[in-house]
């Protein structure tokens, strides 16, 4: 079994737009280069797990999707990270009937869990959202964090919350 660094993609791969789907418009957040290689290094796969509705909404297309999501791999590959799956759910349950994906729902993770043998209990997610870390605590992941840059939160069900991707690798450096 591997364990896993599981990233929501919004708001923690790259800087939050509503219903962003143009490469021009994807900005990386500072330090999740640093983050993925760090975990990397340690020997963790690397996923990214993402709610995507605005396929549901119509406002871009499955194939606008995969053209965005293709480049950030290779952006990550020129960053020497492999990230090895990018899970999507395109539903939301006022248009498509509701799903097991979208999260909080754990469908995503769990599908991680069994197409690479994750061994979720020694896992790691971040995201942005108290629905990500719900997400990860019905998988069964223990280790969460809630990357919440401008301090929205003062409260979350993670282990800890960040305001910096950098307090997640250089705290567990120490
Ligand atoms: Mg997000
Ligand atoms: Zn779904």
């Amino acid at each position: 079994m591997k364990r896993a660094l599981f990233l929501d993609r919004d708001g923690v791969v790259n800087i939050e737009i509503n219903y962003l789907y143009k490469v021009e418009d994807f900005k990386f957040i500072e330090g999740i280069f640093e983050l993925c290689k760090y975990y990397q290094n340690l020997g963790y796969m690397i996923f990214v797990v993402t709610n995507q509705s605005g396929i549901a909404r119509g406002y871009y297309s499955e194939d606008d999707f995969y053209k965005l999501t293709l480049w950030m791999i290779e952006e990550f590959k020129k960053n020497t990270i492999e990230v090895k799956k990018i899970y999507f759910c395109p539903h939301h349950p006022d248009i498509s009937s509701t799903c097991n994906c979208r999260k909080p729902k754990p469908g995503m993770l769990l599908e991680a869990k069994e197409e690479f043998d994750i061994d979720l209990e020694n896992s790691i997610l971040v995201g942005d959202k108290e629905s990500d870390i719900e997400a990860a605590i019905s998988a069964g992941i223990k280790e969460t964090y809630l990357f919440d840059e401008k301090k929205i939160y003062n409260k979350s069900k993670a282990t800890r919350i960040v305001s910096k991707l950098e307090e997640i690798y250089s705290v567990n450096t120490k």
